[in-house]
């Protein structure tokens, strides 16, 4: 299936309406992009690739990394993961320190910060050296050797990081960080500062799409039941506080980034990436968001 023509179409609609939001200027990095930046790349299970607009420009794709650490950290622990944080949507702000009180340290999903640091605690525990093993495990998993990170933006981050820092000193107050939190905040601002374009972040996610096997060679990364509860957590999680609406409105697994990027997986057909910068009052991209509401409904490929 081909869907080229009803991009092109919803592309120059969402285009020619106001573009509403604001960039994420809480990492400084990030404000500094053009706002009006707009691209889409789209990647089936068939084969067929199309992309528009910027979808070439690699962005930060910050938060989108949450389903890659956790795919790595499941693979290596497998269930026992599921003992140091919850699979509950959170109904709070992604960083949110709220409800770990109340919780007991335990994150209610590995997409909020709070869990995302916890999944990073676990593979530094694993890993021999978690920066360079986690790349390797993300160019094998995406057959993309160009990935990396960007050191300015983790800089950036850190150095107005004081929720993040505060999240994880609390977490560790409840004994569910083992390491050093200093460490664990590092990789966790190195892991968000990894940049990738629409086009690399579709060919990336169809292995979702394809129940954990690579399209490319059919080796199987994830196992199936890894692969479908990752995207039933993308399903309740992915949008943050506003993951009821994605899927009321567009319907598919996906997930989100402060950068502006969305990645949605349409089981067994397709995998697509949005990118635009000027981000909603929950965090998630405005043009995103609206393109894929109309995608999912013109082409009739929600999952419900
Ligand atoms: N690095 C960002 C933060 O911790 C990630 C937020 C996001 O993309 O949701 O605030």
């Amino acid at each position: 299936m081909d869907y080229s023509e009803e991009i092109r179409d919803i592309y120059e609609v969402v285009k020619n309406n106001p573009n509403k939001g604001d960039t994420a200027t809480y990492i400084p990095e990030l404000a500094d992009v053009d706002p009006d930046s707009f691209g889409i790349h789209i990647t089936t299970i068939d084969g067929d690739e199309f992309g528009i607009g910027d979808y070439k420009h690699r962005f930060s794709i910050q938060s989108i990394v949450k389903v890659l650490t956790l795919s790595l950290a499941y693979k290596m622990l497998g269930k026992r993961i599921w003992n140091r944080l919850g699979v509950e949507p959170s109904g709070t702000a992604f960083n949110s320190l709220v409800q770990l009180e109340a919780d007991n340290g335990i994150p209610r999903n590995p997409f909020i910060n709070a869990g995302a640091l916890v999944i990073c605690d676990i593979l530094i525990s694993k890993l021999n050296n978690p920066k360079a093993d986690f790349l390797a495990f993300l160019k094998n998993f995406s057959g993309n050797p160009g990935i990396s990170y960007s050191d300015t933006i983790a800089k950036s981050e850190k150095s107005k990081g004081y929720r993040n820092i505060a999240l994880c000193n609390f977490i560790k107050s409840f004994q569910n960080i083992d390491n050093d939190p200093n460490e664990v905040l590092n990789f966790y601002f190195d892991i968000c500062s990894i940049k990738m374009n629409c086009n690399e972040l579709s060919r990336t996610f169809l292995l979702y799409a394809n129940n954990g096997r690579k399209v490319s060679d059919n080796t199987q990364i994830l196992t199936i039941s890894q692969s479908k509860r990752i995207k039933s957590v993308m399903q309740t999680c992915g949008f943050y506080d506003e993951s009821g609406e994605f899927t009321f409105k567009v319907g598919l697994p996906g997930k989100s980034g402060v950068g502006g990027g969305i990645v949605a997986v349409c089981p067994k057909k397709y995998a697509i990436s949005i990118w635009s910068p000027k981000l909603n009052s929950k965090g998630n991209s405005y043009r995103g968001m609206k393109f894929l509401e109309l995608f999912t409904t013109r082409t009739e490929t929600s999952i419900f």
